[in-house]
């Protein structure tokens, strides 16, 4: 008699494999402090401190492998919530862009890419034959209860976590030979920011697919957030959360979601994991929160009133607050004073006084010299998404390494470059920062005026 094979552990020679690579890149880094908990949200955060520190101290090799190392997380959580082949793409897209842009390669960078290749069609060989996820396995028989012919006109909805894995279910339903046979007509539904660049939907897109599913072309929607809060979405029969980690507020919108009749609420997620515990923690939540309401409904008119004025005085207090700290980071030092650096290669490129701010946001390099110092691509970024001043050109690349700065922002007439906050490293007269946001540099950035922007390019132009 056999072992049932529910018993069996699950192989998952495609995990173990990317995990050997990032032990390989462990041992060149020769740091024995840092843990190998690799595929967890812990290690990405791990890697990213990592990259920040190394480009701060100057350490160019090891802030590559600590870039590198993130996308081999990246690849483990995707495999986690997907498919192996879909984890693969997300690496060999990473990699082909290194090849096409990188124009000075660090030896380290030479030696991760070999490393890449060796193993690339091993591990392509082993995402197909690799076990369907568990997951998606679930997520199958969901799907086949729903759509499977019981139901007339059944509507559905899956949550899941990032625009990524978005994309890779919709390609799961499209392939999967289980589903062919069923009546689903799935669209995707994502959020219209521009945070990533070829990603989004146009609000336009978005109406688009939700007048779709209202009036039935479409019955299954594949989505991130946005759908559980201020879309206007027909009731569902079913909602299916999918992997997903987040707060008790959009467990209630989702289910809210499946009120239409019989409608079935479903959490996907593997038994044991960090989703389950935090799904039963928000039901704990949700059942506190119903009896916080009956409290706040018992209490006296007068007594409401002052409690409401209190938080609203502490939240105040607190933006104030706030607000005055940034402020005096931001005039930690003259704008002048503060050099930029391209993170990849250290040269020196300009100075915080070259920056300006467009729409509270991008930040712009407005000195007609700083166009020696970087490429731009020939094919225009791709967002799709309309902005009321600008549109976009190019990227923009490091002249000296190749290093990814940003895009060309095409400003009314004039062409300028906007810069990644990741792409510059700021050289302080108190040493080196790599900061997160552009609204955190320790230096003010004056917005951007067009017009004086215009009459300087004339003046400058005339003396010549
Ligand atoms: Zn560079």
């Amino acid at each position: 008699m056999g072992i049932p094979s529910r018993l069996l552990p699950i192989q998952d020679a495609f995990g173990d494999t990317l995990k050997k690579l990032m032990d390989r890149i462990h041992n060149r880094l020769e740091m024995l402090e840092l843990s190998r908990d690799f595929g967890t949200q812990n290690y990405e955060q791990q890697v990213v401190e990592l990259s920040q520190a190394a480009a701060e101290a100057g350490l160019q090799e090891r802030r590559v492998y600590a870039l590198h190392l993130r996308r081999y997380n990246d690849a483990l959580l995707i495999h986690d919530t997907v498919r192996a082949v879909d984890a693969l793409d997300w690496l060999r897209d990473f990699y082909d862009k290194e090849r096409a842009t990188k124009t000075q390669i660090l030896q380290a960078e030479r030696w991760l890419l070999a490393l890449f290749d060796d193993y690339k069609n091993e591990l392509a060989h082993l995402a197909t034959c690799s076990p369907e996820n568990p997951k998606l396995e679930m997520l199958e028989q969901i799907l086949r209860e729903q759509f499977g012919g019981s139901h007339d006109s059944p509507r559905g909805i899956i949550f899941t976590q990032t625009r990524q894995s978005v994309h890779s279910l919709l390609l799961w339903l499209q392939q999967q030979p289980g589903l062919q046979t069923m009546d689903i007509r799935a669209d995707l539904l994502i959020g219209a920011g521009n945070s990533s660049q070829s990603t989004h939907m146009t609000q336009r897109d978005q109406q688009e697919v939700i007048r779709k599913f209202r009036t039935g072309t479409l019955n299954l929607l594949v989505a991130t957030s946005v759908a559980e809060e201020g879309l206007d979405i027909p009731q569902c029969n079913v909602v299916v959360r999918y992997g997903l980690l987040t707060n008790e507020i959009s467990m209630v919108q989702a289910r809210g979601r499946a009120r239409a009749g019989q409608s079935v609420y479903s959490f996907v997620a593997t038994q044991g994991s960090r989703e389950l515990r935090r799904e039963l923690t928000n039901e704990v939540l949700e059942r506190l929160m119903e009896r916080a309401v009956a409290a706040v409904q018992e209490m006296d008119e007068a007594e409401y009133q002052a409690k409401i004025r209190d938080l609203q005085q502490g939240a105040l207090v607190k933006r104030a607050a706030r607000a005055a700290q940034r402020e005096s980071q931001r005039q930690q030092f003259l704008a002048e004073e503060v050099q930029l650096l391209c993170v990849n290669c250290m040269v020196a490129v300009g100075h915080g006084s070259d920056l300006r701010k467009v729409e509270d946001a991008h930040h712009v390099n407005v000195n007609p010299n700083f166009s020696i110092y970087y490429s731009v691509s020939r094919g225009t970024v791709v967002i799709d998404r309309t902005f009321k001043d600008w549109k976009p050109g190019g990227t923009i690349h490091c002249r000296n390494c190749g290093e990814a700065w940003g895009l060309q922002m095409i400003y009314k007439s004039v062409k300028l470059p906007a810069l990644r906050v990741r792409s510059m490293l700021l050289q302080t007269p108190r040493g080196r920062v790599q900061a997160k946001k552009w609204s955190r540099v320790p230096f003010p950035v004056p917005d951007f005026d067009y017009l004086q922007h215009c009459a300087q390019n004339l003046a400058d132009l005339s003396l010549d």
